[in-house]
């Protein structure tokens, strides 16, 4: 699977505004994921809270990106793949470094499995280990 082969130019629903521009590239250019604290302690100068958790949403929504919860309890975000507004596809599991927090996703697929008499709306895989450079 291909991470960096999406096209962020098709955005039909979102209106293009700067804050969605810059919380799109971070999330494009980023090699990990970002937790929501993070964007906020980077950009709180320049949009508010509440902005960037409405934008998220919206990108998240629009399948751009997909959020987890991460070891700390909080909403880290990534890029898609592929995923549209219909639908996520995003069925790979996210890795977190114990030691120094580094999230990322993996390129390996799970399957889900189906349960009877439950609809599955989301499942999250959390790997917990030490990164590259924390071996
Ligand atoms: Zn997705
Ligand atoms: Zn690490
Ligand atoms: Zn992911």
């Amino acid at each position: 699977m291909q991470l960096d082969s999406i096209n962020f130019e098709f955005m039909p629903i979102i209106r293009k505004t700067k804050s969605v521009q810059i919380l799109i590239n971070t999330i494009k250019e980023s090699s990990s994921a970002i937790s929501v604290t993070d964007l906020i302690n980077r950009y709180n100068e320049i949009m508010n809270k509440s902005t960037i958790y409405r934008i998220l949403e919206k990108l998240e929504h629009e399948g751009i990106v997909h959020s987890f919860i991460g070891l700390d309890g909080l909403k880290w975000y990534a890029k898609c793949n592929n995923c549209s507004s219909k639908i996520h596809f995003d069925t790979h599991p996210h890795f977190q470094c114990q030691q120094c927090g580094k999230l990322d996703c993996l390129s390996t697929n799970i399957s889900i499995p189906s349960i009877p008499n439950r609809k599955i709306d989301f499942a999250q895989v959390l790997i917990v280990g030490k990164c590259e450079k924390c071996l």
